[in-house]
């Protein structure tokens, strides 16, 4: 019989793992990932591996699965993913969000990119390796989060803090968003992620004098918190480049000539197209209000009033951009965290970066790479508890003319079943060769 290779089973695994709902609404209330665990934990064992399934609420489930390497005395690389999807609102798609389609080469259904297209590639090389008795040089550690779009509470964090022992040697970490391409001056590039922004999910509370509605009062609590919302909201931050960033705007200056203008930045962002989205936010600090809560009565003026803001920080400035929040907010408005999570970057630069990169080349040579910073956040926060260096790198060689960015979290996602071959092809390289 011949021997099944990875690139002939990465979609279809695709394609099952995206019919598995595992909507996470953020509140605990969606299906879970169970379904999704326990098939990827078949999948694994029927290659040969033992897995460990673990939930941390009924229903909310992750895996791990180590691989020995040859040498113990290296650093473990955690391989990983997440099992869980934002939800999809039917009505909006195109084809429906859960039944994973062909369609005109590309596989359409919410995870396509975020992220069961990552899984079922690393799940296609894993046991591609395992059933062929390929040894990597190092341990592997392939993990399977639960709860991923939420923050992790239920997933990664989980994790670390109750079976750090899973991680037990782990030095390094690759996961989603990056590794995938986009022309920049008519050069295919391929974006390395190697910074995330923090995240300070912040709440306001103000106080005032409650009463009557038909009656003078200069201490209104709404009043009070719509100005603070007002003034956080409109704030402008500066544009202010950190390392990584400003590695990658030299990077596309020289690919297109264009100069950066921190006074303009728009001249050098509409050179990247859609990837636009992704960079633009990472060159200054975030801060958009999402949620006001107040009042229960037309005639009544409450004694507080709430607002939830959506904090995204450059990385090293989590605490300044506290700092300034508070005085926007002005005197009445108490500024707490409603949930924090810690910023990341790291050089450009070591023997893993080496590793991606050369496994790129050898799938497409002459291809440029750079690093960039994500606006948001993923799962390598956990995992960096445990003093473990992520970096994004779910390799993926895109068309030009798919709006990649849009797909996350997008309506009608989709990726094309080639772009997933070649993925499987540069991470199988990665995972056998360092
Ligand atoms: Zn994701």
């Amino acid at each position: 019989m011949e021997q099944l290779k990875a690139e002939d089973e990465v979609v279809g695994i695709c394609q099952e793992l995206i019919r598995f709902d595992t909507s996470n609404y953020g509140d605990n209330t969606g299906p879970g990932e169970r379904k999704a665990a326990e098939y990827t934990a078949a999948l694994i064992e029927e290659a040969g591996l033992e897995t460990t399934l673990f939930e941390s609420e009924p229903g909310r489930t992750s895996l791990v699965a180590r691989m020995a390497g040859k040498d113990p005395s290296k650093g473990a690389l955690v391989v990983h993913g997440h099992l869980d999807v934002v939800p999809a609102q039917k009505e909006d798609w195109s084809v429906d969000p859960f039944a994973a389609e062909l369609k005109d080469g590309l596989i359409w259904g919410r995870g396509a990119v975020d992220m069961k297209d990552m899984d079922a590639m690393i799940l296609s090389v894993l046991r591609s390796m395992a059933r062929e008795g390929r040894t990597p040089e190092r341990d592997l550690i392939f993990a399977f989060f639960a709860d991923e779009e939420a923050g992790g509470t239920y997933g990664s964090h989980w994790a670390v803090d109750n079976k750090p022992e899973l991680f037990e040697g782990a030095t390094e970490a690759i996961s989603e968003v990056g590794g995938y391409s986009t022309e920049i001056g008519g050069q295919r590039t391929y974006l390395l992620q190697t910074a995330e922004k923090g995240l300070s999910w912040l709440r306001l509370l103000a106080h005032g004098r409650a009463g009557h509605g038909s009656q003078i009062n200069t201490d209104n609590a709404v009043t009070r918190l719509a100005g603070a919302v007002t003034r956080i909201g409109e704030y402008k931050w500066p544009v202010e480049l950190t390392k990584t960033t400003r590695q990658f705007l030299d990077g596309v200056t020289e690919l297109t000539g264009v100069e950066f203008d921190p006074d303009n930045p728009d001249e050098l962002l509409k050179e990247l197209g859609t990837v636009a989205r992704f960079v633009g936010a990472t060159l200054q600090n975030t801060t958009n209000p999402t949620v006001l809560r107040s009042g229960y009565k037309h005639n009544v003026i409450p004694g507080t009033a709430e607002a939830l803001i959506d904090a995204r920080t450059l990385p090293g400035q989590q605490e300044k951009v506290l700092e300034i929040v508070r005085e926007l907010a002005g005197a009445g408005v108490e500024v707490s965290y409603a949930h924090r999570d810690v910023d990341l970057e790291v050089p450009f630069s070591g023997n893993l970066i080496d590793s991606m990169i050369d496994a790129l080349h050898s799938e497409d040579p002459g291809a440029k790479v750079l690093p960039y910073t994500l606006s948001g956040g993923t799962d390598n926060k956990a995992l960096s508890k445990l003093g473990i260096t992520g970096y994004g790198f779910a390799p993926l060689q895109l068309p030009n003319d798919l709006d990649f960015t849009g797909m996350f979290h997008g309506v009608d996602e989709r990726v094309p079943a080639d772009s997933l071959k070649f993925g499987v092809r540069v991470l199988d390289r990665l995972l056998s060769s360092y």
